[in-house]
């Protein structure tokens, strides 16, 4: 029972130990990915983001710049506009060289639309389609990006860089520059889901969906509507960079928003934190398991180690370690047994006390050492002499008790005379030269009804004072 609350209790230790560890762990993991990610790799993969799009801009903004400023399309315009072949066969020059999907001018004279495929039409101040014009021709700054605002389409969006003409005294000419197709964008939104498991997507200022990756779920355009992230759209149309937080289907989404001048879009970039915590769950599973593994085999080791260190204790304190013989204590063991047994089936009990004649001149004799060898050569004789299931028990000094199970007065005498001859019958070689003859003496006594264990032993002890004085090496019963 102790044995089992000491296992318990070490088994208790180490398993609390693993798990408070395992679940410390686990909690500062979580903390320390979360912030991860909201403060460093969402922001991180934003601004990379938008810095490859202000990288992919510059070269129209700067190709847009050097045709607001060529003389030759200066020139051309103040000339009157004469010849509209040779005004196409230029911005089909640039169209190809710079790899634009459209190279046009507007002139502010003729309102002619020229393009790189040809005179395409004219513009007109009330046609929706046309507002950019008449808003490029009242604008300050030198240039504009527009996007197209036909979505339909999400893979046909162009970009459009609107660069202001100026005559030589800077009065307004038109508006010249290139179209992109928003693909390289795409490209770019694609690559960055795919290689960081981010979901990257563009919102305009009024909240609609302007461009995003495959499999992006469209089915509502409107983030304000959006499920989930409708709870924050306000807060991400209403600064120019954010770090935000929502539920959807039960899942954490964390969120950074910035806005894009250029492109006059928000860009989102999204991480399902469940995702990205589900690693560190593992590892909290896989913890726990090796966390079990380990006690379970502490546990083992435990119950091991102590079994066996309280056996060999348990031997220790029922046996006489000089002798072999039971312990003084494991007597009383012993003893209670028997009686127990006796109450179940009624028989007789009978004890011998066994005294060494005359021991203390031996020792005075020829020391401790051979005094003991003595000692251990009695008890050997004594424990021969008798059936292995009686209990044979040094008492004390060179005094043993025999407790005899099934076994009368009468018996008892007659198993304590064979012991006495047994010692007698033949000297005791103890070391070279040293050569006795021993006797012992011996007094027996039978269990009455009622009488406890000291009882027992002093009537025995009587009946051994009694063989002592009638000259020793003899076998007394008491009465
Ligand atoms: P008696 O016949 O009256 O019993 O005489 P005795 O000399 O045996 O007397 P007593 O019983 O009084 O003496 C016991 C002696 O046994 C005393 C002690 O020195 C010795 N003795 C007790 N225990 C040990 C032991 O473990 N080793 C040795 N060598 N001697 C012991
Ligand atoms: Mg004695
Ligand atoms: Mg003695």
């Amino acid at each position: 029972m102790k044995r089992n609350r000491i296992v318990a209790l070490i088994v208790g230790v180490v398993a609390m130990g693993f798990l408070g560890m395992t679940v410390a762990n686990y909690w500062v993991s979580r903390d320390w990915i979360r912030q991860a990610i909201v403060e460093s790799d969402l922001p991180l993969t934003s601004d990379t983001l938008y810095s490859e799009i202000q990288q992919d801009l510059l070269k129209p903004i700067f190709v847009s710049s050097l045709m607001a400023h060529d003389t030759f399309l200066r020139d051309w315009v103040l000339d009157g506009e004469k010849d509209p072949e040779q005004m196409v066969r230029y911005l089909e020059e640039i169209q190809r060289k710079y790899d634009a999907f459209t190279a046009f001018f507007v002139s502010d004279r003729s309102h002619v639309y020229y393009q790189n495929k040809g005179v395409l039409k004219k513009v007109h101040r009330d046609e929706p389609r046309d507002a950019w014009f008449f808003r490029v021709g009242g604008m300050n700054h030198p240039y504009e990006t527009n996007v197209d605002p036909d979505m339909a389409n999400n893979d046909s969006i162009t970009i459009f860089i609107n660069f202001r003409v100026l005559d030589y005294e800077g009065r307004f000419l038109g508006a010249t520059g290139v179209g992109l197709r928003a693909t390289a964008v795409k490209q770019l939104v694609e690559r960055y889901q795919r290689e960081y498991h981010r979901t990257v997507y563009f919102v305009d200022r009024k909240g609609s969906l302007t461009l995003y990756g495959r499999d992006f779920d469209v089915s509502e355009p409107d983030i304000r509507k959006r499920p989930g992230i409708s709870t924050i759209a306000e807060g991400i149309l209403g600064r120019d960079q954010g770090r935000f937080e929502y539920q959807k289907d039960g899942a954490t989404i964390f969120l950074n928003s910035r806005f894009i001048p250029d492109l006059d879009w928000y860009l989102v970039v999204e991480q399902n934190a469940d995702e990205a915590l589900a690693a560190t769950e593992r590892t909290l599973v896989n913890n726990l398991l090796i966390g079990v593994t380990a006690t379970l085999v502490v546990t083992w080791l435990c119950a091991v180690l102590v079994r066996r260190s309280h056996r060999r204790l348990e031997i220790l304190v029922a046996t006489d370690p000089l002798t072999g013989a039971l312990s003084r204590l494991s007597f009383g063991v012993i003893f209670a047994q028997s009686r127990q047994r006796v109450k179940r089936d009624p028989q007789p009990i009978s004890l011998v006390f066994f005294d060494i004649d005359y021991f203390k001149a031996i020792n005075d004799r020829y020391g401790h050492v051979i005094g003991d060898a003595a000692l251990i050569a009695v008890a050997e004789r004594l424990r021969v002499s008798v059936r292995s299931g009686d209990g044979l028990c040094r008492w004390g000094g060179e005094e043993f008790l025999l407790l005899l199970e099934d076994c009368d007065l009468i018996q008892g005498r007659e198993v304590a005379e064979k012991a006495r001859l047994a010692v007698m019958e033949d000297p005791l070689v103890l070391a070279e030269g040293v050569v006795l003859n021993l006797t012992i003496s011996a007094g027996v006594s039978e269990l009455k009804p009622g009488e406890d264990v000291d009882g027992l032993i002093a009537r025995a002890d009587a009946a051994l004072y009694a063989a002592k004085a009638a000259g020793r090496n003899r076998v007394v019963c008491a009465n």
